[in-house]
C-alpha cells in the first residue's frame, strides 16, 4: 500500500517540551456500546450541536453523553467501515482493512476463515510492549468460536448449533493482561464473562451495570486488575442497545418508563422510517438501552473523576455501527451504507490536549488504531501493518496530516458453502464510499454483474429518501466511482485488485 507522508511541522517543538518535563503517559479507555446509533445522541438536537448536522435527534434522553460531549471533541462523520460487530472490532484491533485483520464475516463456527489474525499487532499489542497494563471487559466477538471450553475441554463453549459464542486463552489475548469477556451472546440481563484465568462468570444483572462494576474495579484496582503506578488502556466493549429489544428482559424498567407511553409519531422522528414494520415496537427498548447506557458511562465517569484520574485520561465513546430502527424500510440493523447504520457516535475527551468542539472529518474505522497510539505518544509505534491514517495532529492541533476526503465502505458475504455449512472465503458483494456531500454504493450479484446502485445527496436529502439514477447524472457518478476507485486502490481491496469496477465498465 502507497503510505501517504504525514507533515508534522512542529515536532521539534514537541520535543523541546518532553526535554524540560517528564509528560507521564496518558491512560485510555476506550468504550463502545453494540449498535449505538449516532441519531441516538440526545445533545444533536441542542443548540450548539444541531447546527452540525441536518437530521434531527431521537428523542432519547442521555444527559451523561451530553455533558461528556460538552467536554470532548464530537465528530459528526465518524464512519464504521464494515458496519458489523466483528468485522469492526478487528479493524478497531489491528488498524487493517477485514482481508488483513482475518475478521471478514461475523465471527460463528460455520465461518471459521473468519477470525482475527494470532499474528496481527494489535493495538493492545502495542500498548503492552510500551509499559501499558491493558484490559479487556464485555463483547470481544472478533474470534471463530474454537472447542476449548476451560470447563469441558474437547467442547464449545456451548451446545448451541452453530456456536457463535467463543473463549479467549491467554495466548490469543493480544497484551491484555485482565480479561473479563465473551465471544457473543444476547441475554442483556443473564450475560457471562470469563476472566483472565479461565473461570467462567454467571452475574445475573443487567450486563451494562455489571461490566461498568469490573470496570470500576479495574479504575480502583482493587484486585491487582493492573500494574500499580503503569499508565492503563481499557477497552470496555457493552453488548446494548444490540438486540433483542423486544421486552423488559431487555433493559431495566427504570429506563423503558421514560419511552413507554411515546407514540410511534414521537418515537420516530425520521421520515424514512416505516412503523408498519414488525420491528417498530422495538425503538421503547432501544432507547431505554440508549439511557441505560448513558447512565453508566456516567457512572464510570464519575468514578474516573473521584479517583482523581480524569485529568491524564482519554476517553472515547463510540460504537461498532449504528441501528436501522425501521428506516429505509429494512429489518436488518446494520451492514447497509445508510447512514442509521454506517454513522456511528465517536466522542474523545483529552484534558487539556484536545479542545471541545464538533468536528466533520470523516474518521474510518482503520483511522482508530493508529490515532489512538499517536494520542498517547506512540505514534513512532504504531505498527508498518496498520493501513488507516494517523489522524492526532488534526485531532490535537499539534500539525497538519492527511484529511480523508471520503470514507470507504466494505459489505461481505458468506464465500462458498460445503456440504456441512463451513463457510470458506467470503463474496465482497458491495462497496461504497461517504464524501463530504454524497453517499453511494454498488452492489454485484454473485454473477458478477451490477446489482443496484445508491446515490444519495446528504446535504440536500439528509434521511436519503432520493436515490439518485446513475444513469441520468453520468458526470456525478463518473466523479464518485473514480473516488471509490482511489479509495479501493488505498485500501489494496479485492474489489481493486481483481478490477471489478473495470469488470463493470465504470471506470
Ligand atoms: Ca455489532
Amino acid at each position: 500500500m502507497d503510505k501517504k507522508k504525514y507533515l508534522i511541522p512542529f515536532s521539534g517543538l514537541a520535543l523541546l517540551a518532553c526535554g524540560n518535563e517528564v509528560q507521564e503517559k496518558p491512560n485510555i479507555i476506550y468504550v463502545f456500546p453494540d449498535q449505538f446509533r449516532n441519531q441516538s445522541l440526545g445533545f444533536w438536537n441542542d443548540e450548539e450541536y444541531s447546527g452540525h448536522v441536518r437530521w434531527q435527534a431521537d428523542p432519547v434522553r442521555t444527559p451523561n453523553l451530553d455533558g461528556f460531549a460538552d467536554e470532548s471533541l464530537v465528530l459528526s462523520r465518524a464512519m464504521s467501515t464494515c458496519p458489523l460487530s466483528s468485522p469492526y472490532r478487528g479493524m478497531f484491533l489491528t488498524g487493517m482493512y477485514p482481508e488483513r485483520s482475518g475478521v471478514t464475516l461475523n465471527c460463528m463456527a460455520l465461518r471459521p476463515e473468519s477470525t482475527l489474525n494470532p499474528e496481527a499487532e494489535c493495538i493492545s499489542d502495542v500498548f503492552a510492549a510500551n509499559g501499558y497494563s491493558c484490559g479487556y471487559i464485555g463483547k470481544l466477538h472478533a474470534e471463530t468460536p474454537m472447542k476449548n471450553d476451560p470447563a469441558n475441554p474437547g467442547h464449545y463453549v456451548s451446545d448451541r448449533n452453530p456456536e457463535w459464542d467463543a473463549y479467549t486463552p491467554p495466548e490469543r489475548r493480544h497484551g491484555f493482561s485482565y480479561w473479563y469477556s465473551y465471544g457473543t451472546y444476547d441475554v442483556h440481563k443473564d450475560p457471562h464473562y470469563w476472566d483472565t484465568e479461565g473461570v467462567r462468570h454467571d452475574p445475573h444483572e443487567y450486563s451494562v451495570k455489571h461490566e461498568t462494576d469490573k470496570a470500576i474495579e479495574f479504575l480502583r484496582n482493587e484486585n491487582g486488575e493492573r500494574e500499580d503506578g503503569a499508565p492503563f488502556f481499557l477497552a470496555l466493549a457493552y453488548n446494548p442497545p444490540h438486540s433483542p429489544y423486544e421486552c423488559l428482559d431487555d433493559c431495566m424498567a427504570e429506563d423503558y418508563e421514560l419511552y413507554k407511553d411515546m407514540s410511534y409519531s414521537e418515537l420516530y422522528v425520521r421520515p424514512n422510517a416505516d412503523t408498519t414494520l414488525s420491528k417498530a415496537p422495538s425503538a421503547r427498548y432501544y432507547f431505554a438501552n440508549v439511557t441505560g447506557v448513558d447512565r453508566e458511562f456516567g457512572r464510570l465517569l464519575a468514578e474516573l473523576e473521584k479517583l482523581g484520574l480524569d485529568k491524564n485520561t482519554i476517553v472515547v465513546f463510540t460504537s461498532d455501527h449504528g441501528e436501522t430502527m425501521c428506516s429505509q424500510g429494512t429489518l436488518d440493523p446494520k451492514n447497509s451504507i445508510y447512514t442509521e447504520s454506517f454513522n456511528v457516535p465517536f466522542m474523545i475527551r483529552y484534558p487539556g490536549k484536545i479542545r471541545h468542539r464538533v468536528d466533520s472529518t470523516l474518521l474510518s474505522t482503520t483511522d482508530i488504531m493508529p490515532t489512538m497510539l499517536a494520542l498517547a505518544g506512540l505514534g513512532d509505534r504504531i505498527p508498518e501493518t496498520a493501513e488507516g491514517r494517523n489522524l492526532a495532529p488534526l485531532l490535537m492541533e499539534t500539525g497538519e496530516c492527511d484529511i480523508p476526503d471520503a470514507a470507504l465502505y466494505i459489505r461481505n458475504l458468506d464465500g462458498e458453502k460445503d456440504k456441512e455449512g463451513i463457510v470458506s472465503g467470503f463474496f465482497p458483494v458491495a462497496r461504497g464510499i461517504k464524501t463530504d456531500r454524497y453517499t453511494m454504493e454498488i452492489a454485484i450479484n454473485r454473477d458478477m454483474e451490477l446489482d443496484r446502485v445508491l446515490i444519495f445527496d446528504d446535504w440536500n436529502d439528509p434521511y436519503q429518501m432520493d436515490n439518485i439514477s446513475w444513469k441520468e447524472n453520468p458526470e456525478l457518478f463518473s466523479g464518485l466511482c473514480g473516488i471509490l476507485g482511489r479509495k479501493l486502490e488505498e485500501a489494496n481491496d479485492v474489489w481493486y485488485r481483481e478490477d471489478i469496477l473495470g469488470i463493470l465498465n465504470l471506470k
